[in-house]
């Protein structure tokens, strides 16, 4: 067990800072203040972050942390907080760790003992929620889908039957195959592309999987919000043992006519088998 007061213990802490997603004025007094007294700020791009910097006229060492060092980048920054320095971690744009770096560095820095404060804002996952018109929550932030079409299908596969809206991120020259692959998996349903969000030309298009498969060259940043699984509310008028009886009449094999009535019910295999060998 782990608990850290952060506020009432004195000790070096690093702080995640959330930095805007696009429009350069959402970020919080408490971000700009922190930015500005913290010793050393770790970016992921100090091209990017330095423009930040010097719109608000922080003036602080600025260094970069990549995952993909995550042991250099680690060590750096236990370093600095080892000499008593208060650090302050920030990705290109949103929250930090939200499909950015910083899991690692916050596990050695836990284990280490130093405190871990989050100096919360704006982040794409929440932004686009709010605006997507779909039921709110529960859902389920998925972040980047795999780029591979056979594995996203796969992933999609998981997903099928999670009732609760589906939060994805995507880039733009992946766009029309995922929505043509969540159409292919989920079937019709409501979906949100949020692009560009806080940015002037943000778009948000609300639509189902289907329509939206007209999207072609759409471009910028974007995040997709689905509807979640919607179990038919309608009551089927014929019994399991009935339907798959029906489909081996009609020359399916058992195996086969079992396999389809648990698709079409959106079932488990076991059930459709274990209902028609007991009542049959
Ligand atoms: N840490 C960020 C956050 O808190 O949202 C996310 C960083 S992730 C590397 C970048 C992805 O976030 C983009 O590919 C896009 O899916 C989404 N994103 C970031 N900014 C966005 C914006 N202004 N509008 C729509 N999506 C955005």
């Amino acid at each position: 067990m782990n608990r850290q007061k952060s506020f009432v213990d004195s000790k070096p802490t690093l702080f995640l800072v959330a930095t805007p997603i696009g429009n350069m004025e959402d970020i919080t007094f408490r971000a700009v203040k922190t930015l500005q007294e913290v010793d050393v700020i770790f970016c992921e791009d100090t091209r990017v972050s330095g423009k930040l910097l010097h719109r608000y006229e922080i003036k602080k060492p600025l260094k970069s942390y990549h995952d993909f060092n995550k042991e250099v980048g680690s060590k750096e920054i236990l370093n600095h907080l080892q000499g008593g320095d208060n650090v302050a971690l920030i990705s290109d744009a949103g929250m930090p760790l939200i499909s950015d770096p910083g899991y690692y560095v916050i596990q050695d820095v836990i284990h280490e003992g130093y405190h871990v404060v989050s100096i919360p804002g704006v982040s794409a996952v929440l932004t686009a929620i709010s605006v997507s018109g779909l039921v709110p929550h529960p859902f389920l932030f998925y972040g980047f889908l795999d780029s591979k079409s056979t594995k996203r299908k796969q992933e999609l596969q998981q997903l099928k039957h999670y009732p609760e809206t589906l939060v994805f991120y995507e880039s733009p020259h992946r766009i029309h195959k995922t929505i043509k692959d969540l159409y292919e998996v989920f079937g019709e349903r409501k979906l949100t592309l949020a692009r560009e969000l806080t940015k002037k030309f943000e778009e948000v298009i609300r639509g189902t999987t289907k329509d939206m498969q007209e999207i072609d060259d759409i471009k910028g940043e974007m995040v997709l919000v689905v509807e979640g699984y919607q179990p038919s509310t309608e009551q089927p008028t014929t019994t399991i043992l009935e339907d798959v009886q029906t489909y081996i009449k009609n020359g399916l094999s058992s195996k086969d006519a079992i396999k389809k009535v648990a698709k079409e019910r959106n079932v488990p295999k076991n059930d459709v088998y274990m209902a028609y060998h007991q009542e049959s």
